[in-house]
């Protein structure tokens, strides 16, 4: 299942810990319904990464006051809690934020915990300043429908100085993979559909991400990082960003995609913890992100393909997030392509 991050209005009140999810709730919000945070839970590296970072850090949370933002299910609460926060704000603006007020008081945090239901932006927060912001808001691509924005602004209004934010630090990455079977059947099968030529639709496939696994296998080149994102310091308009890339060939082999994917790290923690959502690592719901290239490129071993990535929310919808890859090889001119995840 997808889990793309869709935004919801709400408003802003305490848990009522006998509101009813209607079918027109589940339909306005896709937060409320327990699929999603199943996808999430049950995704080991995610979850079992914030558990070592959050409970093997006593140290960092014992005595302290932790705000976790987007608390959903309430698990993150829960690891802070049992790593010894002496009180954690869990806010969401989703009606999971019921189930999760159950949650807790069926765990015995129901005095450690305190949820606040509504939007992290509009809220009045019980307490004013944490020491610890903790918060799982990463989408595909880290930035699609992420809700990094929130996280950066809860950091602004309620962390202390010199607080923590688990995590601190996500890096991107891009690499060319040779993929001729799977663009194949996406993309050129719009060529010819039983005879006709349904190529306007191509033109649409190639311009949007496919989120999808790919085997490491793919890829022809080494890995450029594209983009490193700290935490403790970013601001809003970083999210917007130009990067230029080398992708230098590791065989000689065809090209016919971009790849990207993120790590995630806990730097602050005693023992780093972290964990990335490349081809190389375990898989995670958020898999990675290919960009299709409009014709096939050719590399030899040791050859570089050069260019740059932009990458910015849409003007008109910030949610859709408008991509664009110039590139240049040693055979070929400048191509530049604008994708559009939406
Ligand atoms: N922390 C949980 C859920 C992560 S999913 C876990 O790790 O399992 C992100 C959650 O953030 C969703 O439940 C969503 O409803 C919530 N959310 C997104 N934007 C928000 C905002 N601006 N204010 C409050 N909650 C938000």
């Amino acid at each position: 299942m997808a889990t793309s991050r869709p935004t919801t209005a709400s408003h802003t009140h305490p848990v009522d810990g006998f509101h009813d999810m209607t079918s027109k709730d589940y339909y306005a919000d896709s937060y409320a319904h327990f699929g999603i945070h199943e996808e999430m839970l049950k995704d080991s590296v995610r979850t079992g990464s914030y558990r070592s970072a959050i409970v093997n850090n006593a140290h960092l949370f014992k005595g302290k006051t932790v705000l976790d933002v987007g608390c959903g299910t309430g698990i993150l609460s829960m690891f802070a809690a049992k790593a010894g926060a002496s009180h954690v704000v869990g806010i969401d603006m989703s009606n999971i934020i019921d189930q999760a007020q159950k949650i807790i008081e069926a765990n015995n945090f129901k005095d450690t915990i305190t949820l606040v239901k509504g939007k992290l932006e509009e809220a009045d927060l019980p307490i004013k300043q944490f020491d610890i912001i903790i918060s799982e808001w990463m989408g595909y691509f880290l930035l699609y429908e992420s809700m990094l924005d929130t996280v950066l602004l809860a950091r602004d209004k309620y962390l202390k100085p010199n607080g923590h934010i688990f995590p601190d630090s996500a890096a991107m990455y891009i690499a060319a993979i040779e993929d001729q079977d799977y663009k194949e059947e996406k993309i050129n099968f719009w060529d010819n559909v039983y005879g006709f030529d349904f190529s306007c639709i191509k033109d649409i496939a190639l311009r949007e991400p496919l989120v999808d696994t790919v085997d490491l296998k793919s890829v022809v080149t080494d890995p450029c990082m594209i983009k490193h994102i700290d935490l403790t310091t970013a601001r809003k308009e970083d999210l917007s960003f130009e990067a230029p890339f080398t992708l230098t060939a590791t065989r000689n082999d065809y090209v016919h995609a971009f790849l990207a994917w993120f790590d995630i790290s806990f730097e602050c923690t005693h023992k780093k913890v972290k964990f990335s959502t490349g081809p190389h690592a375990q898989y995670t719901h958020w898999k990675q992100t290919v960009f299709y290239t409009p014709s096939t490129i050719t590399v030899s071993e040791g050859e570089s393909i050069t260019g740059r990535l932009t990458c910015a929310p849409n003007e008109r919808n910030n949610r859709d997030l408008d991509i664009s890859i110039s590139y240049k090889t040693p055979r070929d001119h400048e191509a530049t392509m604008q994708y559009k995840m939406y």
